[in-house]
C-alpha cells in the first residue's frame, strides 16, 4: 500500500510527491510517456538540453517561487528575447521602440504613440466584429499586418476576420528600448536542463514508467490511499460529459552541422505562408558553444484524442464543459486534481509550482 498514487511525472505531480516523501508519506509515481518531466522534460543531444516540448523559460516575480525551484539547479540569466522575422526583415519583441524605429523610422516614444494613434483612427471602427479588427483598433494597421496577423492565423488555424475579438484582450506596447520579454523580476533556464529537478524531486520514489493510469485504474486504486491525478479530467471521466478541446503543436527537430544558424533561441515567423511559426535554437538557451547545433521548428496543430493535449482552449463552451466536470471532481473523496490537464487552465511552470505547493500544504 502506498499513501499516495501520483498520476503524471510532469512538475506538479513531482513537486507533490516530493513535498509528500520530505513528510513521511509512501508514493508510487505512474507515468504513461517513457520519461519523466511531463512538458518539461529535456534531452540532451550532440551535448546540447533539447527542449523536446516546446521552449521552456522559468519566470516569476515570486520569489518563493524563485528560490523553491533553484533548490534543485542552478539558474543561468538568460532573458527571453524572441525576434520575429517577416518576409526577410527581423523585428525586436515584444513591441518596443526597437521595433517601431525598425518599423517607422521613429526614434522617440511621443513619435511611436503618435503613428500608432494616427493607424488605429484611420481605420476608425469603434466596436470591432472580429480579431483583425480588435488588433488594428489596439496597435494599428503596420504591426497588425506584419507581426500579429500570420501568426495568430497560423496558431489558431483560423483566418483573423473568423476569430472572435475577444481572443486578444490586450496588445502590450512599450514605449521603451528593452527587449525582454517578460516583465517578471527573476528568470533563467536551468544550467544542464529541466529533466534533473524532476530526478532530484523524485528521488527515493518509485516511479512506473509507460502505465497510464486510466488502463490500470482498478488495480491501482486498490493499492493507494488517496490519488493525485494531473492528467486530462474529462478523460478521467470517460468523456461523458463531452470533450475538452486543445490546440496543440508538433515539432520537426533537426541537429544541423553549423555551429550557429539563427543567432537568437526563439525566432517567430509571422507570414503565413511560411508553415511554421517558431524555430527554436536550443544551444542559445544555456549560450552553447557546441560544433553544431539543434533546431526545431513548430507547428500549430488542430488537437484529436490520441494528440498531446498542448493548449486548452478556454471558451465559452470549454469552460462550462470544465464546471461539469469539476463539480464531480469536487465531491471526490480519494482524487486530487491538479496541473494544467487536471485543471484545464493553461499554467507557465512558476503557477504550477505555487499551485502544486499550495495543494501540498492543504492535503499534506
Ligand atoms: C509548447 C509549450 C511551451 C511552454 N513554454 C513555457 C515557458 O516558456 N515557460 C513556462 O513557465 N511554462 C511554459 N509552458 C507551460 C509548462 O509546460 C507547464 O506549466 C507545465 O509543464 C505543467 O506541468 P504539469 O505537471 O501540470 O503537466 P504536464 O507536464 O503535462 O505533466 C502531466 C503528466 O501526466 C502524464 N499523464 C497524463 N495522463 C496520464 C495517465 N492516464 N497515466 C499516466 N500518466 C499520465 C503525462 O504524460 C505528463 O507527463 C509551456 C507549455 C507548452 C505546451
Amino acid at each position: 500500500m502506498y499513501d499516495y498514487l501520483i498520476v503524471g511525472s510532469g512538475l506538479f505531480g513531482s513537486i507533490f510527491a516530493y513535498e509528500a516523501r520530505k513528510k513521511g508519506y509512501s508514493c508510487l509515481v505512474v507515468e504513461k510517456r517513457d520519461h519523466i518531466g511531463g512538458n518539461i522534460y529535456t534531452k540532451e543531444i550532440e551535448g546540447i538540453q533539447v527542449h523536446e516540448y516546446g521552449a521552456h523559460i522559468f519566470h516569476t516575480s515570486n520569489k518563493d517561487v524563485w528560490e523553491y525551484i533553484q533548490q534543485f539547479a542552478e539558474f543561468n540569466r538568460y532573458t527571453n528575447s524572441p525576434i520575429a522575422y517577416y518576409k526577410g526583415e527581423i523585428y525586436n519583441m515584444p513591441f518596443n521602440m526597437n521595433t517601431f524605429n525598425k518599423m517607422w523610422g521613429v526614434v522617440t516614444p511621443g513619435q511611436a504613440q503618435k503613428k500608432i494613434a494616427e493607424q488605429i483612427e484611420e481605420f476608425g471602427v469603434d466596436e470591432p466584429k472580429n480579431l483583425e479588427e480588435q488588433a488594428i483598433n489596439l496597435v494599428g494597421k503596420d504591426i497588425y499586418e506584419k507581426l500579429v496577423k500570420g501568426y495568430t492565423e497560423k496558431q489558431w488555424g483560423r483566418r483573423a476576420t473568423e476569430l472572435p475579438p475577444e481572443i486578444i484582450k490586450r496588445l502590450p506596447v512599450r514605449l521603451t528600448y528593452d527587449n525582454n520579454y517578460f516583465n517578471d523580476c527573476y528568470q533563467g533556464i536551468p544550467i544542464g536542463g529541466y529533466t534533473q529537478i524532476i530526478e532530484k524531486m523524485l528521488e527515493g520514489i518509485e516511479v512506473r514508467l509507460n502505465t497510464d493510469y486510466l488502463e490500470e485504474k482498478e488495480e491501482l486504486d486498490g493499492i493507494c490511499g488517496k490519488i493525485v491525478y494531473t492528467g486530462p479530467i474529462d478523460a478521467y471521466y470517460n468523456y461523458k460529459y463531452g470533450e475538452l478541446e486543445y490546440r496543440s503543436v508538433r515539432f520537426e527537430t533537426e541537429v544541423l552541422d553549423e555551429e550557429n544558424h539563427q543567432g537568437n533561441a526563439v525566432v517567430n515567423y509571422t507570414e503565413y505562408e511560411v508553415p511554421y511559426t517558431r524555430i527554436i535554437e536550443h544551444k542559445h538557451f544555456e549560450f552553447g558553444a557546441q560544433p553544431k547545433t539543434v533546431v526545431s521548428k513548430e507547428f500549430s496543430a488542430p488537437w484529436k484524442r490520441g494528440d498531446e493535449p498542448y493548449y486548452p482552449v478556454n471558451n465559452e463552451r470549454n469552460n462550462l464543459l470544465y464546471e461539469k466536470y469539476a463539480a464531480e471532481a469536487a465531491q471526490e473523496e480519494k482524487v486530487i486534481f491538479g496541473g494544467r490537464l487536471g485543471k484545464y487552465k493553461y499554467y507557465d511552470m512558476h503557477h504550477i509550482v505555487a499551485e502544486a505547493l499550495t495543494c501540498a500544504g492543504e492535503y499534506l
